[in-house]
Protein backbone atom coordinates (compact mmCIF):
# COMPACT_ATOMS: atom_id res chain seq x y z
CA UNK A 1 0.00 0.00 0.00
CA UNK A 2 0.76 4.06 -0.49
CA UNK A 3 -0.63 7.06 -0.53
CA UNK A 4 -1.84 8.94 -3.26
CA UNK A 5 0.15 12.07 -2.93
CA UNK A 6 -2.70 14.65 -3.80
CA UNK A 7 -6.01 13.30 -2.02
CA UNK A 8 -4.09 11.53 1.21
CA UNK A 9 -5.98 8.27 0.63
CA UNK A 10 -4.36 4.59 0.15
CA UNK A 11 -3.94 3.01 -2.90
CA UNK A 12 -2.94 -0.52 -4.01
CA UNK A 13 0.12 -0.20 -5.89
CA UNK A 14 -0.47 -3.13 -8.44
CA UNK A 15 -3.81 -1.94 -8.93
CA UNK A 16 -2.94 1.63 -9.64
CA UNK A 17 -0.22 0.05 -12.07
CA UNK A 18 -2.36 -1.29 -13.90
CA UNK A 19 -4.78 0.99 -14.71
CA UNK A 20 -1.43 3.14 -15.93
CA UNK A 21 -2.41 5.94 -12.73
CA UNK A 22 1.21 6.15 -12.15
CA UNK A 23 3.16 9.29 -12.53
CA UNK A 24 7.13 9.60 -11.94
CA UNK A 25 8.26 12.77 -9.90
CA UNK A 26 11.62 13.24 -7.71
CA UNK A 27 13.01 9.90 -9.06
CA UNK A 28 10.04 8.28 -7.57
CA UNK A 29 7.09 6.66 -8.98
CA UNK A 30 3.67 7.90 -7.51
CA UNK A 31 0.61 6.26 -7.41
CA UNK A 32 -2.76 8.03 -7.70
CA UNK A 33 -6.28 6.80 -6.63
CA UNK A 34 -7.95 8.54 -9.86
CA UNK A 35 -6.98 9.88 -13.41
CA UNK A 36 -8.62 13.32 -11.46
CA UNK A 37 -5.71 12.62 -8.88
CA UNK A 38 -2.96 11.50 -11.35
CA UNK A 39 -3.71 14.65 -13.72
CA UNK A 40 -3.59 17.45 -10.58
CA UNK A 41 -0.35 15.50 -9.29
CA UNK A 42 0.96 15.95 -12.76
CA UNK A 43 0.00 19.75 -13.60
CA UNK A 44 1.18 20.45 -10.32
CA UNK A 45 4.09 18.10 -8.76
CA UNK A 46 5.59 20.46 -6.70
CA UNK A 47 2.95 21.72 -4.65
CA UNK A 48 1.89 17.63 -3.54
CA UNK A 49 5.25 16.65 -3.20
CA UNK A 50 6.48 19.20 -1.02
CA UNK A 51 2.66 18.69 0.70
CA UNK A 52 3.88 14.64 0.90
CA UNK A 53 7.59 15.20 2.48
CA UNK A 54 6.23 16.87 4.72
CA UNK A 55 3.51 14.46 5.99
CA UNK A 56 6.37 11.94 5.84
CA UNK A 57 8.40 13.85 8.46
CA UNK A 58 5.91 14.54 10.42
CA UNK A 59 5.19 10.57 10.65
CA UNK A 60 8.72 9.56 11.03
CA UNK A 61 8.77 12.16 14.20
CA UNK A 62 5.81 10.00 15.43
CA UNK A 63 7.06 7.00 15.27
CA UNK A 64 10.29 8.40 16.52
CA UNK A 65 8.27 9.21 19.43
CA UNK A 66 6.74 6.17 20.04
CA UNK A 67 10.21 4.12 20.24
CA UNK A 68 11.52 6.66 22.38
CA UNK A 69 9.42 5.81 25.09
ZN1 LIG B 1 -6.76 10.39 -5.05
Amino acid sequence: MTRDPVCGMDVDEREAKSKALTAEFGGQVRFFCSAECRDRFVAEPTRHWQAQQADVAQYKQHHQRHRGT
